[in-house]
């Protein structure tokens, strides 16, 4: 047998490994690598990916080789860069390459099926051609009130329109239609995508803009894979820099992907790249219907659309001839997959330019401390803004200490107040002038937690390792790892004493300042309130109106906004963040803390930031009073190396879960044998932490268990986790098992 009738497949079942089958000769000149394929795996038919030709199999085992039964579309579905972005995800990840293929492709692509072409929207338009009513209408009324409301509307309006204000008109336009008194238009829109607020391009750059915009064109002339840091404290202009690079790549006729976090958030940045680059952009995110994201990866394929911009999973966007890819607030957690194909979009986004042959730009204000590492030794090219557009200032930022400042006496007898005297000060200044500000809190709900007043036993998940969370709009104790909700206990379960409402959340907080300031209009932002992504459009629509002056919130608050009314920005407690069991607790928090100060002046009046806390002398804290973040990161940096841990360090967990406790600690101690056993060399420098219980150790009613990995490289961890894989076959299947390599937590 040649090779040449043997083909490599990734089938597309939780399999490891790629398979070889035999083309037969009907399809030998009809397949090219990226196209999906009907296959026979095991008993039935399975979708499969034809990656290219296969090395024959010794003799003994070319005889089982099964033939590939179709080929499900002409032009292949993932182009050859993406090929190889999604093997080396397969390999890197340590997950199924036809499941890696799976979740990279729109639903449409994923089922055995013959690829059908996504129809854009169409939209109907009534046009009526006459300028008013002609007499023979006067013996049909309903005729007759349809072409009259189109003419009241200026002679056009979409059919959906006409169909809402006059019942039935469906069906008497097609008349009016077959009397020659409308015309009906179609037009065609592409799905999912709302139009954003549009935004001049600013004639003149700032001169650091303009320095770093130079240096990136000069790359994108050049062409090849080029990595940039761009490192822009909070309103410099950071994304006019990656409009000028996007623009500049259009003009030399390759593509652009440009990934932000979670797009709900961030309406204006894509209103800005649609509003400069019209119909070229394929916005890509999570509440599109399964035909909208179909017709946006066939647009992107057939070229026809040359810029994507997306939420993680537009890593594996298809963008023909990529030549620049942009990863906007590149420390973001969002860009971090936590479930299946666990995988870090940031890292695959850097692979991927380098695969491609294209310029890659990293961008944020306070940039991750891989980032920060990898420029550091010289791998990332540094641009920085150091300046606020339009020569605005940083706002001023100063500490409330809550251990000096008490909140006022309370209003509601059992609950102890948050909201220091000189932050209610503020706010009520801040208000008076007819400017807003926003309270930030990363905690959602009333109370964080119930505790018996007489022997301290708190209210408890019976599913789940952690407290309920008091809800007060719903009446309800919440569970916030697995969504139980129970009706408030009224008494202690173990001694019937009554409960203490602690742990401030943003419901409190909201409910707080209605109560201290009355004159407020406050509304709350966080998962709670923010129920669908129109309910979240509207509400931060309705804040940019100008018709709410207190907005609370989550970090939902602290992403990208630009809202120029804001001049005092409030961190209700900076400790929640510190606290966390996790060697990134301190990055989280100065990251979230200049994130949320950032929101503040941006307008044309300065800002300030007041920040409440019982830790003033927490180095994060400390630091990002006087905007240090350089100084932070020297000092976090130099703690992490001493400490072993990334980026000095690379990681892998190993977690696991199962119903019954016993079970799971036992194949927890077995797969900490096995990684024993399996050790390389102590040259090699790979450490084994645990197995111990996770950090929570119960969620849903399942028992979890985790195993640490630390190793100087990657390279010296690869080998260990390939074999830790293949051993994964043996483990019961009522323990579930999954390694997540560069795990963005413990
Ligand atoms: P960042 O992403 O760095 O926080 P933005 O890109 O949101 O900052 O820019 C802050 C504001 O400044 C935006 O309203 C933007 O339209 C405006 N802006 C950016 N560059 C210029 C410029 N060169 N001239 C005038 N305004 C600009
Ligand atoms: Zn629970």
């Amino acid at each position: 047998m040649s090779p040449s009738n043997l083909a490599s497949v990734a089938v597309g079942r939780p399999v490891r490994g790629e398979f070889t089958y035999v083309v037969p000769d009907g399809l030998s000149g009809r397949l090219s690598p990226g196209q999906r394929i009907l296959v026979p795996f095991g008993r039935s038919m399975s979708l499969g990916f034809f990656l290219g030709p296969a090395t024959p199999p010794p003799e003994a085992e070319s005889v089982k080789l099964k033939p590939i039964m179709k080929v499900l579309e002409d032009s292949p579905s993932l182009p050859p860069d993406l090929i190889a972005l999604l093997r080396f995800a397969a390999e890197h990840y340590r997950y199924p390459l036809g499941e890696v293929i799976k979740s990279a492709l729109p639903p449409g692509l994923t089922k055995a099926e013959v690829e059908k072409e996504a129809k854009p929207d169409v939209q109907e338009f009534a046009v009526a051609l006459v300028p008013e009513a002609p007499a023979v209408l006067r013996r049909a009324p309903a005729q007759s009130a349809a072409l009259a409301y189109l003419l009241a509307v200026g002679g056009r309006a979409p059919i959906e329109e006409v169909a809402h204000a006059i019942p039935g008109a469906r069906e008497t336009l097609r008349k009016l239609v077959e009397r020659g008194f409308v015309r009906i238009d179609e037009e065609v829109i592409a799905p999912g995508v709302k139009e954003g607020l549009a935004q001049g391009r600013p004639e003149l750059l700032t001169p650091e803009q303009d320095a770093a915009v130079k240096e990136l064109h000069a790359a994108v002339d050049t062409g090849g894979f080029q990595p940039f840091l761009l490192h822009g404290v909070t309103g410099s202009g950071k994304t006019e820099v990656y409009l000028r690079a996007v623009e500049r790549t259009l003009e030399r006729g390759k593509g652009s992907l440009v990934l932000v976090p979670e797009i709900a958030l961030t309406p204006q940045l894509v209103g800005r790249f649609r509003s400069r680059f019209g119909a070229e952009v394929a916005v890509l995110h999570s509440a599109l219907k399964d035909r909208e994201r179909l017709f946006h990866w066939q647009a992107l394929r057939k070229g026809t659309v040359r810029i994507a911009v997306g939420v993680r999973s537009a890593v594996f966007a298809p963008v023909e001839n990529l030549g620049l890819v942009v990863v906007d607030e590149e420390h973001d957690p969002s860009f971090k997959q936590e479930d299946k194909l666990r995988y870090q979009a940031r890292d695959l986004a850097v692979v991927r330019a380098k695969q491609a042959g294209a310029v890659v730009v990293l961008g944020s204000a306070t940039p991750s401390l891989e980032t920060l590492e990898n420029t550091r030794r010289g791998r990332y090219r540094k641009l920085e803004l150091k300046n606020r557009v339009d020569d605005r200032p940083m706002p001023t930022i100063a500490l409330v200490d809550l251990r000096q400042e008490r909140p006022r006496e309370p209003l509601v007898q059992e609950e102890s107040p948050i909201l220091s005297p000189p932050l209610l000060d503020a706010m009520a200044e801040t208000i008076a002038k007819g400017q807003q500000v926003i309270l930030f809190l990363n905690r959602r709900g009333h109370s964080t937690f119930l505790i018996c007043e007489v022997c301290g036993t708190s209210v408890k998940c019976t599913e789940c390792d952690v407290c309920l969370t008091y809800h007060r709009s719903q009446n309800r104790v919440v569970c916030h790892y697995c969504g139980v909700a129970h009706s408030v206990p009224e008494h202690c379960h173990e001694c019937t004493g009554p409960l203490l409402k602690l742990g401030v959340g943003t419901e409190r907080v909201e409910a707080e300042v209605a109560e201290r300031i009355p004159q407020a209009r406050v509304a709350r932002l966080d998962r709670d309130s923010a129920t669908s992504a129109e309910r979240l459009t509207e509400l931060l629509a309705s804040f940019a109106r100008r018709e709410i002056d207190v907005l609370v919130g989550t970090q939902m608050v602290a992403k990208g906004h630009d809202f120029p009314g804001v001049t005092l920005v409030c961190v209700v407690m900076a400790d929640t963040s510190l606290a966390i069991p996790d060697f990134r607790a301190a990055e989280r928090t100065f990251h979230l803390l200049t994130q949320v100060a950032g929101r503040a002046g941006r307008g044309k009046d300065p800002g300030r930031v007041l920040v409440q806390t019982y830790n003033p002398e927490a180095d994060p804290v400390k630091r990002m009073l006087v905007h240090d973040f350089d100084g932070f990161a020297q000092r976090e940096l130099e703690r992490r190396k001493v400490l072993a841990w990334p980026p000095y360090t690379r990681m892998a967990a190993v977690r696991l879960e199962g119903e019954s406790a016993e079970q799971t600690a036992s194949v927890a101690r077995q797969l900490g044998d096995f990684i024993s056993r399996q050790m390389p060399p102590a040259s090699w420098g790979v450490r084994l932490l645990g197995p111990a219980v996770a950090p929570i150790s119960r969620i849903r009613g399942r028992t979890r268990w985790q195993l640490l990995l630390k190793a100087p490289t990657h390279a010296a961890l690869a080998p260990l986790l390939a074999r830790l894989e293949a051993k994964l076959v043996d483990i019961p299947s009522s323990v579930r098992v999954t390694i997540d390599v560069d795990p963005a937590a413990m």
